[in-house]
């Protein structure tokens, strides 16, 4: 009888693995994911500076931009002052040529007051990558472990199954049927060890007379509150 006792103690090891690895076939995946968007929302943050900069860049650009097309209307119309032939016209050209100067002038600062902003960001994006540079390597690193991990699940699964096979081939019909009865009615355990008179699945006490001849009985004992097939296991040993 203790050798089907210890069957049966195997078979529940195959099966809580198999549940723990078909849990971890869900579960890793999903952890992935989770990672990764993680670090995407970190990545944006500390992007930041460099999207000020690259929007700051930008501006400078549409600056020069402006500078030089107002540049080169005022040469035209430099030009253009040659060969006026009245006055009133001739005004009204000088006028837009000092308009003109006006405006770039005030766009000469803002390119200036750009520049030394972008100077200053330039400084912050630098420690930025470093930061990012840093985490990413971590972030891979972390990332490998687990998928190194769920690569291994099938594996793993295939393993248990066929040791599964194996032990069920070796239990009696009827101690299998009733085994995974109360398995099933048991969120997935149907032996359990007991020690110091408690059931370490229900946590229920053991009755004395029978926590005795669970340590002395070759027969099969199931606990009274959860029908599990029971076994005494010295907790203290076995730790
Ligand atoms: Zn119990």
């Amino acid at each position: 009888m203790k050798e089907k006792l210890s069957l049966l103690i195997s078979l529940q090891e195959c099966d809580s693995q198999l549940v723990k690895l078909s849990l971890k076939k869900i579960k890793l995946p999903e952890k992935i994911c989770k990672m990764e968007e993680d670090f995407r929302l970190y990545k944006e943050n500390v992007e930041q500076n460099k999207r000020k900069y690259d929007e700051l860049k930008a501006q400078r650009a549409e600056c020069e931009s402006t500078v030089k097309k107002l540049s080169e209307g005022m040469i035209k119309t430099k030009e253009r002052l040659l060969e006026v032939k009245n006055n009133k016209e001739y005004q009204a050209m000088l006028k837009e040529i000092e308009t003109s100067e006006k405006t770039r002038g005030d766009i000469e600062s803002r390119i200036i007051a750009l520049m030394e902003e972008m100077d200053k960001l330039a400084v912050l994006v630098k420690k930025d990558e470093e930061t990012l540079k840093q985490a990413e390597s971590n972030h891979e690193k972390e990332k490998k472990i687990i998928e190194d991990d769920l690569s291994a699940v099938d594996a793993d699964t295939l393993t248990w199954t066929e040791k599964k096979a194996v032990l069920q081939k070796c239990i009696p019909a009827d101690l299998l049927a009733q085994y995974e009865r109360v398995k099933k009615r048991n969120n997935g355990v149907g032996v359990i060890p007991v020690w110091k008179a408690v059931c370490n699945g229900c946590h229920m006490n053991i009755p004395p007379q029978l926590y005795i001849e669970l340590q002395r009985s070759n027969d099969l004992l199931s606990c009274p509150n959860c029908n599990r097939i029971m076994y005494f296991q010295n907790q203290e040993e076995s730790a």
